[in-house]
């Protein structure tokens, strides 16, 4: 009998831990092609002008700043310094990449050797550090504003922002408080992104029609709801170049650059591309 209970209770034991190893898996985020399949909701654009590029390398920058990679390892990861991020624009520039905007993706406007710049997050050394460096080269970039984080410590005010407007910065959501959009109540979904495009609508006169998932995780529901109240762009953090003629443009991915990808590695990455085109 003991033995016998004691075999019933390691069964036991086994499906508890398979429930709790696996369902999670079951029901949380899946960025891949399942997911892609599965959705009957997909947005795609018609290129039928054989000159438009179909494919465009959107870039995913955090900080443009210098840190201590021994010091703080994990912000160094999500940094640029500022010498690498310069030097990279040099490069785009020295070799005729033009900048657009998401929403010349959407208006089919995306000529030979386009590239998307986005940065997450509404960081002040974007303002700081990185626009001047936009300006000087004479290109765009797309920023991804936490309207809950405008004015806190490290992120960009309203000022900041306006300014980043007026110099043709493009605006885009990225939710109300950076929640972890993939597990929301379909109510708490809608506000962070209802709230964030009205927020952003209302003080920057632009109806923000992209939105970049924070960390990156998203599921069926989250994008329903997107497209649901009009957005048309949704950017990942899954890696490679966006097929605008495929992809489901609520899905796109991206290349992301840092201090691990700073000059070779990002040059590297451009050219590899245009040979695969
Ligand atoms: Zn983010």
């Amino acid at each position: 009998m003991g033995a016998m209970k004691k075999k019933h209770l390691s069964i036991g034991v086994i499906f508890s831990l398979l429930f709790v190893l696996v369902l999670p898996f079951a029901f949380s985020v899946n960025n891949n092609s399942t997911l892609l399949s599965a959705l009957d909701s997909v947005i795609s654009f018609d290129y039928p002008n054989q000159n438009v590029s179909t494919k465009i390398p959107i870039l995913m920058y955090h900080y443009v700043r210098n840190v201590d990679k021994n010091f703080d390892p994990m912000g160094w990861r999500l940094s640029i310094s500022p010498e690498y991020f310069e030097e990279q624009m040099k490069y785009l520039k020295e070799n005729g990449y033009t900048t657009i905007n998401l929403k010349d993706i959407e208006d089919g406007k995306v000529p030979e050797k386009s590239i998307v710049l986005t940065f997450d997050d509404g960081l002040e050394d974007f303002y700081t550090t990185a626009l001047p460096v936009l300006q000087k080269y004479g290109f765009t970039a797309s920023n991804a504003i936490i309207t809950d984080m405008i004015g806190n410590k490290g992120h960009m005010t309203m000022e900041q922002l306006r300014a980043c407007r007026s110099a043709g910065i493009e605006i885009i959501s990225h939710s109300k408080s950076h929640s972890s959009m993939s597990s929301l109540s379909k109510n708490n979904l809608l506000s962070q992104i209802l709230d964030s495009g009205d927020f952003l609508k209302n003080n920057f006169g632009v109806e923000p029609l992209s939105f970049v998932f924070p960390s990156g995780k998203y599921n069926k529901l989250v994008i329903k709801t997107l497209k649901e109240n009009g957005y048309k762009i949704a950017l990942t953090t899954n890696e490679g170049e966006a097929n605008l003629s495929n992809d489901d443009m609520l899905i796109l991915p991206r290349i992301r650059i840092d201090n691990r990808r700073a000059i070779s590695g990002f040059q590297k990455t451009l050219e590899e591309l245009l040979i695969k085109k």
